[in-house]
């Protein structure tokens, strides 16, 4: 595979709005328990990535136990047409879960449960961070939209041996409650404050909990944002918005962008179908079918090895349909700043993308 030095974005479109001493926090709960392995885990994620180096299993393995959502926001994929008619809508079915469990623990280190629906919907999902966690994976973490956080739940999440829980809010009070029709942005607050005193009575650091919104929601108020989100959570975060919904016509890319996700994750859909990538929501690109397939197989298998040599060369990614419409290699601009506290940081935006939500 061609050696040519490309711009290969690590965590591209997630940016921290914390303080240097609570995002280091976070990372060392993240690793808490197993700092080696862990330490190791985070310095392959790059080296992979920028090395292009195919190891024997993926870092990550993506699973996504739903792809039904009980919300309708109006930036979000599953709305679309397109969604609608290539997205089969279901729950992973616990045996398939468990068929990829049983291969990959104590290979992959990490697992995520969450993709394009609302994983919370999954009946198994306590079930399956259970599963997970007793088969050795190291970190299982997952991404809610927070409507299904009871105390009752949250209790059984920590227990079953969660490690990391992504909420999403936009904004607070009136913008929140916009996006996030019908929740209530009160309801949602008592609700990280109830799992921060279940974590503080087990005395327990995990899951880590980071709230995380996309930047026109929360950039109207955002010191009151953090300032409200930071005492009952870990980690404060944004994201410019993506485009979605596809709207963009002239785009602006980055033309020596190569894409470290094809080192590091595999993204296991609900049906067991294989997307190339977190950004194939829907499903334009199979890279295999677990139901058939082992994990191994799929991941030195020709089609994901093919998306490999077009990414290698330089502006090759250009060549795949998919890879146009992503926001990964799309270019970034440091025309906004803020800060909370005095403590500065900027929005990198996709030059040309509107931060308006719906659009
Ligand atoms: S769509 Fe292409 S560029 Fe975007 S993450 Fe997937 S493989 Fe990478």
């Amino acid at each position: 595979m061609s050696k040519v030095e490309q711009n290969i974005p690590i965590n591209k479109g997630n940016y921290s709005m914390d303080t240097p001493e609570r995002e280091a926090l976070f990372e060392k709960y993240r690793g808490q328990g197993w700092e080696e392995e862990y330490k190791e885990y985070r310095a392959n994620w790059t080296k992979y990535a920028k090395e292009k180096i195919v190891s024997d299993y993926p870092l990550l393995v993506d699973i996504e136990l739903a792809t039904i959502c009980n919300l309708h926001c109006p930036m979000c994929y599953t709305i679309t047409e397109e969604f609608a008619c290539h997205v089969h809508r279901g729950v992973m079915d616990f045996e398939l879960f468990k068929k990829i469990i049983d291969e990959i623990a104590g290979k992959v280190p990490a697992i995520r449960l969450s993709l394009r629906g609302e994983p919370t919907l999954n009946p198994n999902f306590i079930k399956c961070i259970h599963y997970a966690k007793q088969a050795g994976i190291k970190e299982v973490s997952s991404l809610t939209n927070g409507s299904t956080l009871t105390p009752e739940f949250m209790e059984k999440m920590m227990l079953a041996g969660l490690d990391w829980l992504t909420v999403s809010i936009d904004g607070i009070n009136e913008e929140y409650e916009k996006v996030r029709v019908p929740l209530k942005f009160a309801d949602t607050v008592e609700k990280l404050k109830t799992f921060k005193e279940l974590k503080e009575k087990y005395e327990v650091h995990r899951p880590v909990i980071k709230a995380q919104g996309i930047w026109p929601s929360v950039k109207p108020h955002v010191e009151e944002y953090y300032h409200t989100l930071a005492p009952i959570t870990d980690l404060v975060a944004f994201n410019p918005l993506i485009d979605y919904l596809d709207n963009d016509t002239d785009i602006v890319y980055d033309e020596d962008f190569g894409c470290p996700q094809l080192y590091q994750r595999l993204v296991i859909g609900e049906d067991g179908k294989v997307m190339a990538c977190s950004n194939d929501e829907n499903g334009r690109m199979c890279m295999g079918d677990v139901k058939t397939q082992s994990i191994h197989e799929i991941w030195h298998g020709e089609p994901l090895t093919k998306m490999r040599e077009a990414h290698a060369k330089m502006g090759g990614f250009k060549d795949l349909e998919l890879c146009k419409l992503c926001y990964l290699p799309r270019k970034t601009e440091d025309s906004e700043t803020s800060s909370v506290d005095g403590r500065e940081f900027i929005i990198r935006n996709y030059v040309g993308r509107t931060q308006e939500i719906g659009k």
